[in-house]
């Protein structure tokens, strides 16, 4: 689903990302872990073209995105994103902000549209609040919404950038859990996350990035319980 080559990102003379190698099978989940200043969100960004790769290829859903041809509005149509921040919209209720980019983006009717939206806070565990305004609820019900609103467009794959790492302790475990039963119902996702506990349950592999490039990679066995190399375990006995 996702597959990255020789992928250099640099801002000015800073080159962040040093010749990635990277893929993501169909329903894989893939955390992606590492210090801070790594280029983790860098490279996520870079898989839906938020960011615009200096030299290298990303491949999403079949489609090179790096080809000046691409209908990237189509692309990003099939790729979920959950971020640090929610970015709700406060004046919507939950379904409001669940339904606005079926209706815009996929031009679904309200009905339709409705339909889904319930359907998937269900899914998250919010059947209850979907006349909630943002305001109105937790950082971890936020962040929920802000699943279930990717979820509702169907996204072949769904990308993480630490969703956790905003949330207050006692908050993090229900957006963990709702990731989880994705992962088991077989959703392809790349997840950038500190959580090592999740790495280490959810995760199909681990990949360990410093300093631009990927360290190591392999099942959550081998990186986060044995990791071979010196940088993977200095890192993990400061997370761990
Ligand atoms: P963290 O764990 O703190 O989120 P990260 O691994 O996600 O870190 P990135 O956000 O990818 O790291 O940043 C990697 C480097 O790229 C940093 O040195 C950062 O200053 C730089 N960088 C990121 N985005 C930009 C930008 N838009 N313009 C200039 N430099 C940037
Ligand atoms: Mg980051």
């Amino acid at each position: 689903v996702i597959e990255i080559r020789d992928l250099h990102k640099s801002f000015g003379s800073n080159e962040v990302l040093r010749g990635i190698d990277f893929h993501v099978e169909a329903g894989e989940v893939v955390c992606v872990i590492g210090p801070s200043g790594s280029g983790k969100s860098t490279l996520l960004r870079c898989v839906n073209l938020l960011e615009q790769p200096s030299a290298g290829t990303v491949r999403v859903a079949g489609a090179e995105i790096t080809d000046p041809d691409v209908d990237i509005d189509a692309v990003r149509r099939r790729i979920g994103m959950v971020f640090q921040s929610f970015n709700l919209f406060p004046h919507l209720t939950a379904l409001g902000n669940v339904t606005i980019a079926q209706r815009k983006v996929l031009r679904r009717g309200k009905a339709e549209a409705d339909r889904v939206a319930r359907e998937v806070l269900g899914r998250v565990g919010l059947a209850d609040k979907v006349g909630s305004y943002p305001a109105q609820l937790s950082g971890g019900q936020q962040q929920r919404v802000a699943i279930a609103r990717a979820l509702a467009m169907g996204p072949e794959v769904m990308l993480f950038d630490e969703p956790t790492s905003a949330l207050d302790p006692e908050l993090v475990g229900d957006v963990l859990g709702v990731m989880r039963e994705l992962a088991e119902e077989g959703m392809t996702m790349l997840v950038v996350t500190h959580e090592m506990g999740f790495a280490r349950e959810a995760a199909d592999r681990v990949v360990f990035m410093d300093g631009g490039v990927v360290v190591e990679e392999g099942p959550p066995s081998q990186v986060i319980a044995d990791p071979r190399h010196e940088r993977t375990r200095a890192f993990l006995s400061r997370v761990l």
